[in-house]
């Protein structure tokens, strides 16, 4: 059998015809294809912006700076993240807060949330970034209420989530990014991630200052707009305004990404029916734990086991050629946050979670065949 991963882009010919069509015309930085992405990324969250960018990271790093983070900022996220959840305030020079997850969503815990901002004196804490961690949506609606008592912001990372959603009070879905409860939503195109840009990334938000803002800093913070410029001395005047950045997407990465926006309702069906397979295998199966299960809104970045020896059955999986992962390493263990006094012990259940966790193939490419082999294999270890 050749290699398995636990994650992989799917390209096909229109994909393939998507970037050489771009490849073939004048722009290949900033043409048309950056807005077409945009608009349908924006229809597809249902928010009223959409902005695209290098990668998952910059849009974190703009959406802290957007809101305001600064050295004297403090921020909470989840331990149990891809480190560029904590890092964007870092970027900004802010202190990066945790709060245990939840042992079953393994997002984090809102309780843990609610009494790490007690525990401060009041206008301690200026935001939030919650982690729509394997593809489990966060529910915002929940976490809206008790920023809005503290007067804080929200970072929603749904990197993990585009096509998720949860179910609000009313009963209505409420879907990822669709900038009705986080100020910011930010997504990642990375090639393990739902859609595949090679590297790329998307925020999206309802709030027409952060658009401009956000705009203006994907571009070294220059404009051209007549309308914000504070001279003009000819057709070549722009201004640098602040200092920005360049995190523009290419014309190029954005067609791809266009291309596979348009299957990622397909690609969601088959996350859910692998899923489906691996839930109806592992219930009851002894030595295994799954609460990947099918959770209404789930987006199935990951599916995700709990085993007692996560070492043994990686290793053993590995020489069959399946490459599974472990998501993630707590945040707060890594050497670097370890310098800001966290350790071993400050989430107990991040780090249990931790412990045993292990992320199974999951990607629409993923034939019949190639799951039955992983799920063969892993019975095969526990016989
Ligand atoms: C992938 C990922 C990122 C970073 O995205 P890049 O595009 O790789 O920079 C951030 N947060 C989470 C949760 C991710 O999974």
């Amino acid at each position: 059998m050749k290699i398995i991963p636990y994650g992989r882009q799917q390209i096909t010919d229109e994909d393939i015809l998507a970037v050489n069509n771009v490849l073939r015309s004048d722009l290949l930085t900033q043409g048309p294809a950056i807005q077409a992405f945009e608009n349908a990324f924006a229809s597809y969250c249902g928010s009223n912006y959409a902005i695209a960018l290098s990668n998952g990271t910059t849009a974190l790093h703009l959406a802290a700076l957007a809101l305001g983070v600064n050295g004297s900022s403090n921020v909470i996220t989840s331990p149990i993240t891809f480190v560029a959840s904590a890092n964007c305030v870092r970027y900004c020079g802010g202190t990066v807060w945790f709060a245990d997850i939840d042992p079953v969503t393994y997002t984090m815990d809102i309780g843990k949330v609610r009494q790490l901002i007690a525990s401060k004196p009041k206008g301690f804490f200026q935001g939030i970034i919650p982690v729509d961690f394997a593809g489990f949506a966060v529910n915002l609606e929940e976490l809206r209420a008790l920023a809005d008592e503290h007067g804080l912001w929200i970072i929603e990372d749904a990197c993990h989530s585009p096509g998720g959603y949860f179910t609000d009070k009313s009963g209505k879905k409420q879907v990822c990014g669709n900038g009705k409860f986080a100020e910011i939503s930010v997504f990642s195109f990375h090639p393990v991630k739902h859609i595949a840009c090679g590297e790329g990334g998307m925020i999206t938000t309802d709030n027409k200052e952060l658009y401009e803002k956000i705009m203006l800093l994907r571009t070294h913070g220059i404009t051209k707009d007549p309308q914000l410029l504070e001279d003009h001395h000819g057709g070549w005047y722009y201004e640098m305004q602040q200092l920005g950045y360049n995190y523009r997407l290419t014309d190029f990465q954005s067609a791809l990404g266009l291309s596979q926006l348009g299957r990622a309702e397909n690609g969601m069906e088959r996350r859910k029916a692998i899923a489906r397979k691996y839930n109806e295998t592992f219930t009851n199966m002894p030595g295994i734990v799954s609460h990947s299960g099918l959770v209404t809104g789930h987006a199935y970045h990951l599916y995700i086991i709990e085993v007692n020896d996560r070492k043994a059955l990686y290793d053993f999986l590995k020489e069959k050629n399946i490459y599974t992962q472990v998501h993630y390493i707590p945040v707060h263990t890594m050497p670097y946050y370890k310098q800001f006094g966290w350790k071993q012990g400050d989430f107990p259940s991040a780090e249990q979670y931790y412990n045993r966790c292990l992320s199974l193939p999951m990607y629409p490419a993923l034939s019949d065949e190639e799951q039955d082999y992983v799920i063969t294999s892993i019975k095969t270890f526990f016989a």
